[in-house]
């Protein structure tokens, strides 16, 4: 039995023991964790009690955002060691599926995922999991740091998907966390400039802290001008369309040079109406991205070479004895908080 942040049902939260199945066993290692962020998915599932087809239907352990340090390995564990400090990437796939071995082990339809029904999150003091899929933290890169790898490697996925070449222009539609980190990356990447736009301003106006990120105003009819004004007419390199909302397909097309790249990453609630005709016409490449594979080691390589600071974004941390009050505050959504953290220990 193990203290965790447990997840009764839709809207109940509790602080207790359970039972989590997680053996030792070769090639696992066991991790103390230290620093656990709140995702958009965590607080969904408070909220609703599911996304889509996954169905919070028993108690389940909330997290999958963490960084910790490594107390024990099992046999054949030979990249860790006990004391060293770690992130971990929540997603379990089984390595000799047929994705796998094409190298797109997120996309392994037996994967599973921390905080993902019916499989247990991390935001319990300790867990065991594939040493394959645990990450040295480099002197420098602190464990809260650590635990922004998780929501950065969906940015890094993206601009890997996308072929960024170096002085592209891009737009991100979203400003929440998974926005903003997506902003960085193409800037790592070799964009030149962002434009970002969100509903919620306050939003853009963190990410327009960054050097080479710029807000535009949101609105139903002036986006595309905004745009065309900040490329000389031409239109964006490309489009990064992170919030997920339908509206935001509505008039893509405009925002995009001839040629240019719709890439797409958040994950929306109901089908989507797209213009295919007017991406056709203008050739537009659309690329889709999902969760992220073979990108922690950069995204880890971009933090600890100072290219991509994330600590602006950590808006609070929360000890673990009062977990349920940083989803409280989560959940209220302040317009100023991009993300919330939960650390254990002293
Ligand atoms: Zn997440």
């Amino acid at each position: 039995m193990a203290q965790a942040l447990v997840l009764e049902r839709q809207r109940v939260l509790s602080l207790r023991e359970i039972d989590l199945p997680w053996r030792m066993g070769p090639g696992m290692v066991r991790i103390r964790m230290d620093v656990v962020g709140i995702c958009g998915s965590d607080v969904h599932y408070y909220r609703h009690g599911r996304i889509g087809p996954f169905v919070v239907d028993r108690p389940m352990v909330l997290g999958h955002e963490g960084a910790g340090t490594v107390v024990e390995c099992g046999p054949g564990v030979s990249h860790l060691r006990p004391g060293d400090r770690v992130c971990i990437e929540p997603g379990v796939p089984d390595f000799s599926s047929a994705e796998s071995r094409l190298g797109l082990y997120n996309l392994d339809p037996s994967l599973t995922f921390w905080a993902t029904p019916p499989e247990h999150g991390c935001l319990t003091p300790e867990v065991i999991h594939p040493a394959a899929l645990v990450w040295p933290l480099p002197e420098g890169v602190s464990q809260a740091e650590g635990a922004m790898v998780e929501p950065l490697a969906v940015g890094m996925q993206a601009v890997t998907r996308a072929r960024v070449r170096a002085g592209d222009v891009a737009v991100v539609l979203g400003s929440g966390p998974i926005g903003i980190v997506t902003a960085l990356c193409a800037l790592a990447a070799g964009c030149v400039r962002v434009l970002i736009v969100d509903p919620a301003q306050e939003k853009t106006r963190i990410a327009a802290q960054y050097d080479g990120i710029t807000a535009l105003e949101p609105g139903d009819s002036g986006l595309a001008p905004q745009v065309l004004a900040a490329t000389g007419g031409r239109g964006a390199d490309l489009v990064f369309e992170c919030s997920g909302a339908a509206a935001a397909y509505a008039g893509v097309a405009g925002l995009l040079r001839a040629g240019g790249q719709l890439v797409c990453i958040g994950m929306p609630v109901a089908e989507v109406p797209v213009d295919l005709v007017a991406l056709i016409v203008r050739e537009i490449r659309v690329v889709t991205s999902f969760r992220y594979a073979n990108v922690y080691d950069r995204a880890i390589a971009l933090m600890a070479g100072g290219r991509i600071d994330v600590k602006p974004l950590i808006s609070a941390t929360y000890p673990f004895a009062r977990a349920i009050e940083a989803f409280e505050r989560a959940d209220a959504a302040r317009p100023d908080d991009v993300k919330l953290q939960i650390a254990f220990g002293g």
